[in-house]
């Protein structure tokens, strides 16, 4: 059965709204994964600032997919002087501690698509962080999945809006993303897409009744 509004597709960002950090009252994301890089160099026995040295233009590279998976993992490792099997367990492991599913909202997107929605995801992830925090289990049925490090785009550029548009065929009117941040969410309504600024599961749930969706 088609649904009543004008909204076809709904898309989820990852961080901070489907993967949520464990600790920290607000989503975290990006730049602000602080627990994790903690984490790291507390693990390989270095300050923060020498892990950062060691990661930081690979690792921010990554995310955009300009450099691959082999290539980012070889640098960081030899940089860090461990093995990249050390660095990949560690990094899966660091995720772990500091990201918990939103069962509920990963519920709900499952819903959207039993009553005949389209659900996708719209991320920035490099390729530890996708592999941890974006399960294949939980997203079956969902399309189109778009990560950062794999399409060779990063949020906010507005080209990878609209290959979320031309992935999906439909006009931006039709679709509504739901990020954590508001410098997400700005080029995505520039092309017309519907938006909601994600705050927590209650607020974003309130949202979409609003909207006719639920
Ligand atoms: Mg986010």
């Amino acid at each position: 059965m088609r649904p009543k509004n004008k909204i076809r597709a709904i898309i989820f960002d990852v961080g901070g709204v489907l993967s949520l950090g464990r600790y920290e009252k607000k989503a975290v994301e990006g730049h602000h994964l602080l627990g994790v890089h903690n984490f790291m160099a507390d693990k390989l026995g270095i300050d923060l600032d020498t892990w950062f040295d060691a990661i930081d233009s690979v690792y921010a590279k990554s995310i955009e997919g300009k450099i691959n998976r082999r290539k980012t993992l070889y640098v960081m490792a030899k940089n860090l002087k461990c093995s990249v099997s050390k660095l990949e367990k560690f990094f899966l492991l660091a995720y772990k501690k500091h990201f918990k599913k939103n069962i509920e909202l990963y519920k709900l997107a499952h819903d959207l698509i039993k009553k005949g929605y389209r659900v996708g995801i719209l991320s920035d992830q490099w390729y530890l962080s996708k592999d941890a925090l974006i399960l294949q289990k939980d997203i079956r049925g969902f399309r189109p999945v778009i990560i950062s490090c794999d399409v060779g785009l990063r949020k906010p550029n507005p080209k990878i809006y609209r290959l979320l548009l031309k992935k999906l065929r439909l006009t931006g009117e039709r679709v509504l993303f739901i990020d954590n941040r508001e410098w997400n969410l700005k080029p995505a309504r520039a092309l017309g897409i519907k938006t909601i600024l994600f705050e927590d599961n209650e607020q974003l749930i309130k949202a979409l009744i609003a909207k006719g969706i639920l």
